[in-house]
């Protein structure tokens, strides 16, 4: 069928979870898996897991970890044995932003706009700031509402729009018929 031609030659990412605070530091991605599979009756050899990122906070660590759509619907906003305990498992969608001008789509370090302060929406630097308003950058630039919320908000209809094409790019399809 056509349509299945297109679906497979659609490049799309595979989903990522986050899970937070977790005692074990794996090292691997084979002990990560087979410690999953271990402690979780719902999961076993067909998942995947992929840690993409590891971060230590206060002696625990959260993980970022790509899976596969059908491994996704069976962990995603559950919760999974690892260790000693249950862990709550988030999906984890990322809108890549500019902490210069506060814009989407690329990271500071190659940025050579004007500094757009993620707060006020002034020509500064966010950490800059001695405003107590509140105006969002992104919206003032979309002719949007922009008086009552600022660019870090997460109702920002900008944001929102970000992470809505964060979501086309990842692929849910669990099965091709
Ligand atoms: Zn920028
Ligand atoms: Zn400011
Ligand atoms: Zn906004």
């Amino acid at each position: 069928m056509g349509t299945d031609f297109n679906i497979k030659n659609t490049v799309k990412k595979n989903p990522k979870i986050k899970i937070s605070s977790i005692e074990e530091e794996y090292t691997s991605d084979q002990e990560l898996v087979e410690s999953l599979v271990a402690q979780n009756a719902s999961i076993d050899n067909t998942d995947e897991f992929k840690i993409v990122y590891k971060k230590e906070v206060n002696g625990l660590f959260d993980y970022v970890i790509e899976c596969i759509p059908k491994t996704l619907v069976k962990v995603v906003n559950k919760y999974v044995n690892i260790g000693w305990r249950d862990h709550f498992v988030k999906e984890y969608i990322y809108a890549p932003k500019c902490s210069n001008c506060n814009d989407y789509g690329h990271f500071k370090q190659v940025c050579t706009r004007q500094s757009l302060c993620g707060k006020c929406a002034g020509k500064h630097n966010t950490w800059n700031c001695k405003e107590k308003k509140e105006e969002c950058c992104n919206c003032k630039k979309k002719n949007l509402k922009y008086d009552d919320h600022s660019a870090t908000s997460k109702s920002c209809p900008v944001y929102k729009k970000q992470l809505q094409y964060v979501k086309e790019k990842i692929n849910y399809v669990t099965s091709l018929q």
